[in-house]
């Protein structure tokens, strides 16, 4: 069945990452379950906090990254209380404090030349498509310059805060980022060939060449988003984490009602 994108809700770019983790979980979101194992950490948010506020550091602070890190991290452990006020506790808080201080100063170093690749940027920038049915918010918007040093190429940038694999990015970063791509060249209409994802604990940015089998690949599965929240059940991939599934039990359920009918 073919859907015409321009009479249906954009597909978050979020939910592409959610289908390659399960199909299934998204058939279960569809129906109001909750199905991300647990919210992000204390010490997650944290960590993003201080790393997207790299966008505002000048060349001066960047002599000192490390002093400048500890600065950011004194001024999210104020705000973020207030950004997510459900979701931190003094306790929880302090605690990622010392973990994310730890980490600071252990990237630091690293971070000099990410840096580089990171800034100017700006950050948290929505995007959405309805000519391709597609919408995300992606960390960072980097500005690149040209040989003249004009900047006027713009690069997606996303965080993450697992560690990278040993070489390129994930898979599902690398889609991640064709999606975003497409969004900022139809915002910007102008190309996008480059992604950046930023593996925060490491410390890392790598770039990653948007392929065409990417962009190809994130517009199939937004067809399939489609249907699936329009109440089509997917098959039970092989290789699905169903350890830490919160949707478990339902999912179990429904194998075996299927089982029975066919
Ligand atoms: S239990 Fe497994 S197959 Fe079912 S939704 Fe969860 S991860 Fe997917």
């Amino acid at each position: 069945m073919t859907i015409d994108p321009l009479m249906a809700q954009p597909v978050r770019i979020f939910d592409v990452s959610l289908y390659l983790r399960c199909p299934r979980l998204l058939y279960f979101q569809a129906m109001g379950r909750k199905v991300h194992p647990e919210a992000a950490a204390p010490a997650t948010l944290l960590m993003r906090e201080v790393a997207l506020s790299l966008s505002e550091i000048g060349p001066e602070e960047a002599a000192d990254l490390g002093g400048w890190l500890r600065e950011a991290l004194e001024r999210a452990l104020v705000e973020l209380p207030a950004i997510f006020p459900d979701r931190m506790n003094p306790h929880d808080l302090q605690a990622a404090a010392e973990e994310v201080g730890a980490w600071a100063a252990e990237v630091a170093p690293r971070m000099v030349l990410a840096l580089q690749l990171i800034t100017p940027s700006t950050v948290e920038v929505d995007l959405r498509s309805d000519r391709l049915g597609i919408s995300g918010r992606v960390d960072r918007v980097v500005s690149r310059g040209d040989e003249d040093g004009t900047p006027n190429v713009k690069v997606p940038s996303m965080m993450r805060v697992d560690l990278p694999p040993e070489a390129g990015v994930w898979r599902s970063d690398r889609l991640r980022l064709a999606g975003y791509a497409m969004l900022l060249e139809e915002k910007l209409e102008t190309r996008v060939d480059l992604g950046l994802v930023e593996y925060l604990r490491a410390g890392e940015v790598r770039e990653v060449e948007i392929r065409p089998t990417d962009r190809r690949r994130v517009l199939r599965i937004r067809d399939r988003v489609r249907l699936i929240g329009e109440g089509k059940l997917p098959d039970r991939p092989r290789e699905a984490p169903c350890d830490r599934c919160p949707v478990l039990d339902a999912c179990e359920t429904r194998q075996t009602l299927a089982s029975k009918f066919f």
